[in-house]
Formats: structure tokens, sequence, C-alpha cells
């Protein structure tokens, strides 16, 4: 029998890797190790006795984007949700991107921006950041002069590096091309720098988009929920791409629940925090190349102790213990990615380590 032909394009494209594997110690996908609080289970299931089950579900996600816009001291109709931050990437590409335009990234970083972006049959261009995994103004004019892109990827803090953004960056980004400029905050809690700032403080751009996520610092990798503050004349844009009732009436509650335990939210970040300090300060005294990080993962290179990435990264799986192999990405030679699990999965993964590396 003869197969359908698949897009040309699709041929030469891999789906997205990162090996779920049975271990003990699990810090390659950067989730929170601990679950939301007891307390969130309980209310979330006496708010789901209430969903109507034979009914769509509310196709604007009003409650949830007005409890989002509260949070942000900004105005509901500037926020987008979706299911998981990569759909509300996904929706910006099918909006900005698509046949005939361009997408910037600054490399290395998040590898969905490119895959999602080709996936609408959008060209990717990809700019080096500099040695400190920093995107210089000077790169950026570079990319925008030679690229002329139609939309942009800063991740910040980025990921896999962990380097934060500036807001110098991205308002060159926002005065030297009238691209969509997407500051993508994953891992926004963690850090000191957040883009949402520039959305109260002036007169907002009409080109910029936060994104942000219930995955990492919320604990709800699990549920798939993700959203964007952007201007609000993007919202209409963003409603004719994305399918009808994309988030079901379930997921909405879970992230109105999530969010009256904001405290026990930002207790865990500061909790990261020291252990990202502490993690940190180990890897260095190990003689490994450490990048600082403002994220809840911290990324290191191994050469410094004489051996491969890949080869620490399988006496790391030899001991139960996985982290992300970063080796085989352009500028990441050797690098591995490590997410910061609770106090006892650290010191296991550091003890780990130390032996890994006689
Ligand atoms: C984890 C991550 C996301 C989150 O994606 P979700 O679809 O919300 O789970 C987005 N961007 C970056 C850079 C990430 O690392």
């Amino acid at each position: 029998m003869r197969r359908p032909l698949v897009r040309d394009d699709l041929k030469s494209m891999e789906g997205y890797h990162s090996p779920q594997v049975d271990v003990e110690v699990r810090l390659n996908t950067n989730e929170a190790p601990f679950p939301p609080p007891d307390e969130f289970q309980e209310a979330f299931l006496n708010e789901v006795t209430k969903v109507d089950w034979n009914r769509y579900p509310d196709r604007l996600a009003q409650s949830l984007r007005e409890d989002l816009a509260a949070l942000h001291q900004v105005q509901p109709e500037q926020v987008f949700v979706a299911n998981g931050s990569n759909e509300v990437l996904q929706t910006i590409c099918l909006t900005f991107g698509g046949h005939g335009r361009t997408a910037l990234t600054f490399e290395p970083t998040y590898a969905m921006y490119g895959q999602i972006a080709r996936t609408t049959q959008c060209r990717v261009a990809e700019v080096q950041r500099d040695e400190a995994f920093k995107v210089s103004i000077d790169v950026l004019e570079r990319g925008i002069e030679t690229e002329k892109p139609d939309l942009m990827f800063l991740c910040s803090p980025n990921n896999p590096t962990g380097t934060p953004e500036s807001s110098a960056v991205i308002e060159a980004a926002l005065g030297l091309s009238s691209a969509a400029v997407v500051v993508d905050e994953a891992y926004g809690q963690f850090a000191d720098f957040t883009a949402l700032d520039m959305f109260g403080s002036h007169d907002a751009s009409d080109s910029l988009i936060v994104t942000r996520t219930f995955s990492k610092t919320w604990s709800m990798a699990g549920v798939r929920l993700g959203y964007c503050i952007a201007p609000p004349w993007m919202l209409d844009e963003f409603q004719k791409v994305v399918l009808p009732y994309h988030l079901d009436s379930v997921k909405q509650i879970a992230g109105q629940v999530a969010l009256r335990f904001q405290d026990q939210m930002e207790k865990r970040v500061t909790q990261i925090a020291d252990e990202r300090k502490r993690v940190s300060e180990s890897l260095t005294l190990m003689e490994l190349d450490v990048w600082p990080s403002q994220a809840n993962f911290i990324l290191f290179r191994t050469t410094p102790c004489d051996l491969s990435g890949n080869e620490v990264w399988k006496r790391l799986l030899d001991r139960s213990v996985l982290v992300r192999n970063c080796s085989g990405w352009p500028g990441l030679e050797d690098c591995l990615r490590v997410t910061l699990g609770t106090e006892q999965e650290n010191t296991i993964f550091l003890e780990a380590l130390q032996e890994a590396l006689q």
C-alpha cells in the first residue's frame, strides 16, 4: 500500500526530543520539584463539581483572564491564554509567521521557537549570542538589519543558559524593527528582570508580547496552561488562528484556583533560588565551567574536568540521575543543564556528579 505524502518541509524536521526515562532523580525538564499545596487539590476538586460537562467551555476564558490581568495589573483584553505557553508561541507564529515571513532567534536558545515557527512554514533566521550568552545591542542590530524579521524571540531568562534579558535590549528591539517582539518569561519569577513592567511604565509598544506559563513556577506542568500579555489589538488576531474552545473548562478552573496560592508559589521560588546558589557554588568548586543562572536550572560544561559532556551524562544516568544533555546543540558542546530539584535531589545529584568526575 502507498502512504499519503507528508508535506515536503516536514521531511527534514524532527520532533521534540527529551527522553522520559524512569530514574530516581529527574532533573531534565525544568519542572517544579514540588506539587501545588494540598489546599489547591481540595479547592480544585470543589470547583470542578460545578462544571457544566455537556456545555462548551467559556471560549474567551473570561474569568481566568480577569484574574491574570489583576495579577499583572493589566487589562483582561491584554491577556491571551492557551494550552501551555507552547500553544501561545504557536498562536503567535500563526499570526505573525507563516509562509514568506521570517522569525529571528538568538542562539543557543529554546529550540521550540524554531520548531514551531517552521511548522507554520516560516523561515527561521538564527543569530548567535556573545560568549556570555548575552544578546548584545550589536548582535540585535545586525540580526534585524540583515534578516528583516517579522517576529523575534527573546527568552528571559534564557533556556538553556539561564541568562536574563535587559530592558535596554528589549527597547532596542522594539525601536529598531516593527517585528512582533516576544519575550518568553517561562522562568520570569526566578529572575530580577521582567519585561512586564514595560506595559505599565510607559506607552506600551504595539509589538511587545510577554509569555508566561503555569508549567514551572506554578508547579502545574501536568495541566498545560500558559498565557501572554500583549497589546489588545493582537487578541482579535489570535482568536482567528486558535481553535475554538481550545481551553477546556477544567483547565480554566485549575488556573484560577492556582492563582489563589500565589504566596506559596513565591515561597517555592525563594526555596529554589536558595538551592540554585548552593548547587552553583558546588559546581564551581568541582572546577566545571558554570554559567550564572537566574532560572531554576544551571548550565555547566564538563571539559575543564577532562571528560566529555556525553560521558558525564551517561555516568549520571548510571547513577539514576537524569539531566539534560545539551552537548549536541551548536554552541553548547559538552554542556549539561541541571534542573534544581528538592534539597535532597540536588544533594544526590551533586554526589553522583562528584563520583562521575573521578
Ligand atoms: C518550559 C518552557 C516553556 C513552557 O512551555 P509550556 O508549554 O508552557 O509547558 C516555554 N518556554 C521556555 C523557554 C521553556 O523553557
